[in-house]
């Protein structure tokens, strides 16, 4: 049962809604979970196909620009449209909203990768039929989104017709109400190419400004008795129709092959037919079984196995299940705040990869992180020359949000000025090499990129009376935004210039002709390296003598409490209610900020120091976004708050499937969803990745029996098992391993268990 996602719903909102949470996607290719068919006409629908990092850009027009404001931003596209189908059953057309059904269900089967929506429909006129449609997004051939329809006629039926179509006329969705969302510029993308070849249908488009090709290829295969087959081109859509007769079971299947210029070079179309031939000799059955196969193997290594409450057990493997679907695997794409299942936040990837979604693959498919840091490595001259725009000499400054590198933040307060995003892909780089200690990658990749991002922080801050500071920028919490020695930034600036000393030291002692090389293509000096070390060890970290915790910010504490208790519900989340600098004045926060540097970097303060912080920005904080509570969770388990740690990881379990946050029609929230991974993993698990090793602290909600999890770990697969009053460790694959638990040392010898209490 809590393989499978069951919905029913057939009312505009929660249609609205199960269009995100049964969307299909393979980190390439997404399609939400429309009807094929449609709805009726007063409902609304977001009918969305997406491709991750297809895009096109558009001029940010601002009343008044400044200097390096960004004049054009980048916005993922609702692409080709393959999903359309009409069933004809005696000439009365198949909907849903017509007639009565008598049976329907929807099922999202996240064992098997697929979904399927099964109906037993009666029409206007009284003929009754089955339909089953069935649809996959594959997750071997990455271009390939497949529909498989059977209609069983119930009572006696003389003809079924289908018609079948590709939709090159297409648009996004806009809200100007909603600053999540695109407020203008639906079509970006217009028909260049309409036609039948053989038994294939063709589209395909360009987008207006960046020129990006996408083609959808289709192939159709009917399964009846005798039938009658036509087509017809428009100056979008390319119309197939099938005219069955008799009262047998139809099966028909539709494969959309995707291809775009990104990916596929010059003739997309060419590219699309090569893979259509490869396609040849498969069925929807096949397909079914190579989802399978993928998905064993994902699961028997990122599963996380519950005990004791059914509806977490659903909600963590959703969120797992979706993750996958979303996470980008080849380097020109990352992962979308929304993933690849709406179109909120534009498609844009934030640090929201690198602090909630890197770390689920980093434990789980090192392969997959690899590529997410690869694609930020791709992106690596683009930060370059945004540091420059923005005054710098030196140094890489990361875009806040962007597909292919360009800042497309139009609100600097809560954009650009989220300088920390530097210092967090720096800090993915480091656990990455702490967790594959992949030397290789060392040389090539994370030295350059802690190199350029330590350099940032050099030319941002500066010494004062001994202390290296950084001023007007903003950290995590968007309702405090431009202000000096933002905690989390400086613990984050501070941890990039050690490491970035350390690697450029290490180098030296292993391959000293491979850094020369490296130091004098950058123009990098040992003097700079002296500097991040001063200013590393130097760093100002706000600390409040008066509450004992660590001031978010130089002014934070001085201003007045925002009164949470009493502000009524629907002025939440505040950032639809009040003007920024309302907010700015208050001591209200939106998420995690100091709490989150005491989880990262939990060995900067003594225990008594971040309990004390925990306590008092608890009381202030909003979560008004959903990249919060996991991280209270996690911080809740550290200070042995365990029904607090319970209780933020059950709102964050299932925050999509209960639409807690009200705006899961727009996407999922993928940041999120890695948060309930690191809330059972780093926060009931107590998981620290560190110089010294892996250590565990576990402690299990008294509200479960076990809990199950395996990590990836320096070639090692292991597995953790928690039971209420022990916990089994066992390495399965790679060498034994010394880990801490508990503060103690144990070691663990490959194939046999080690139970500790
Ligand atoms: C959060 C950011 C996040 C963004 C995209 C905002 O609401 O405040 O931290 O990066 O959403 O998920």
């Amino acid at each position: 049962m809590t393989w499978k996602i069951t919905k029913s719903e057939l009312n505009n909102e929660d249609l609205l809604l199960n269009e995100s949470l049964l969307s299909l996607g393979n980190g390439y290719l997404g399609v939400r979970g429309n009807f094929e068919e449609g709805y009726k006409d007063s409902y609304n629908s977001i009918r969305g196909t997406y491709i991750n990092a297809f895009h096109d850009e558009t001029e940010i027009n601002y009343g008044e620009k400044l200097h390096a404001f960004p004049d054009i931003q980048q916005k993922i596209l609702n692409v080709i449209d393959g999903q359309g189908i009409h069933i004809y059953i005696d000439d009365e057309l198949f909907s849903m909203f017509e007639g009565e059904v008598i049976d329907f269900e929807r099922n999202l089967h996240m064992d098997a990768g697929f979904a399927e929506r099964i109906i037993h429909w009666r029409s206007p006129k009284g003929k009754e039929v089955k339909i089953i449609f069935k649809r996959l997004i594959s997750f071997v051939t990455k271009e390939l989104f497949a529909i498989d329809v059977d209609i069983i006629p119930v009572s006696h039926i003389k003809q079924v017709k289908i018609v079948s179509t590709v939709n090159g006329d297409v648009s996004n969705f806009v809200d100007k109400n909603d600053p999540r969302l695109a407020s203008g510029h639906a079509k970006r993308l217009h028909v260049t190419e309409v036609r039948k070849e053989e038994n294939l249908s063709i589209v395909k488009n360009i987008t207006y400004a960046t020129k990006l090709e996408v083609a959808c290829i289709t192939s159709s295969k009917i399964e009846s008795g005798v039938y009658k087959y036509k087509s017809k081109t428009t100056d979008g859509t390319v119309e197939e129709t099938y005219l069955c007769e008799g009262n047998g079971v139809v099966q028909f299947t539709k494969y959309n092959v995707y291809t775009d210029s990104l990916r596929h070079g010059e003739d997309v179309i060419a590219e699309g037919l090569v893979i259509q031939e490869q396609l040849k000799g498969t069925n929807f059955e096949n397909q079914l079984l190579l989802q399978k196969k993928y998905l064993d193997n994902f699961w028997s290594k990122s599963d996380i196995k519950i005990d004791g409450d059914a509806s977490l057990q659903e909600g963590i493997r959703f969120n797992l299940y979706q993750l996958l679907q979303s996470v980008g695997k080849d380097p020109v794409s990352n992962i979308a705040a929304k993933g690849l299942s709406g179109e909120g936040y534009e498609g844009h990837y934030f640090w929201d990869t690198e602090i909630y979604m890197f770390p689920v693959f980093l434990m789980t498919n090192p392969d997959i992180a690899k590529n997410l840091l690869l694609h930020r490595y791709s992106i690596l001259d683009s930060a370059r020359e945004r540091a420059k725009e923005m005054g710098h000499k030196k140094g890489a400054l990361f875009p806040w949000r962007t597909i292919t590198g360009q800042e497309s933040s139009a609100f600097f307060p809560a954009g650009t000025a989220q300088y920390h995003i530097s210092a967090d892909i720096a800090y993915s780089y480091i656990q990455y090499y702490l967790v594959t200690k992949d030397e290789l990658f060392l040389k090539d990749y994370i030295a350059e990129v802690l190199f350029e991002t330590a350099r940032l922080w050099i030319d941002t801050g500066h010494m004062k009376d001994g202390l290296f500071r950084i001023d007007s920028v903003t950290g995590p919490d968007e309702y405090t935004c431009v202000v000096n020695n933002n905690y989390y930034t400086n613990v984050m600036a501070k941890h990039n210039m050690l490491w970035a000393a350390k690697i450029y030291n290490l180098l030296k002692e292993k391959d000293n002709k491979h850094l020369e090389q490296l130091a004098s293509g950058l123009e990098l000096t040992e003097a700079e390296v002296i500097e991040w070390t001063a200013a590393g060890e130097n760093m100002y970290l706000p600390y409040d003598e008066e509450h004992k915790i660590n001031a978010q910010d130089d002014s934070f504490l001085q201003k007045d409490r925002w009164d949470i208790k009493n502000t009524p519900k629907e002025k939440f989340p505040l950032l639809l209610n009040y003007h920024p600098l309302t907010l700015y004045r208050y001591q209200v926060i939106k998420q995690a900020d100091t709490v989150l540097a005491h989880f990262l970097l939990e060995d900067e303060q003594d225990f008594e120091i971040i309990k004390n912080s925990y306590d008092y920005y608890e009381q202030i904080t909003t979560h008004d976004s959903s990249l919060s509570c996991s991280i209270y969770g996690i911080m809740a388990s550290k200070l042995g708050y365990k029904e607090k740690a319970y209780n933020y990881f059950t709102e964050t379990a299932r925050l999509d499937l209960e639409n807690t946050q009200g705006n899961t029609k727009d996407g999922l929230h993928m940041a999120n969803m890695g948060g309930t991974w690191l809330a059972i993993v780093y926060g009931f698990a107590g998981l620290r990745v560190k110089e010294s090793g892996l250590s565990l602290a576990p402690s299990l909600p008294n509200e479960w029996n076990s809990l199950e999890f395996h990590l990836q770990y320096q070639g090692r697969l292991l597995k953790i098992y928690l039971e209420r009053n022990q916990v089994t460790y066992l390495v399965i694959e790679g060498e034994d391993l010394t880990i801490v638990h508990n503060g103690n040392s144990i070691h663990l010898e490959k194939g046999i268990e080690m139970k500790v209490q």
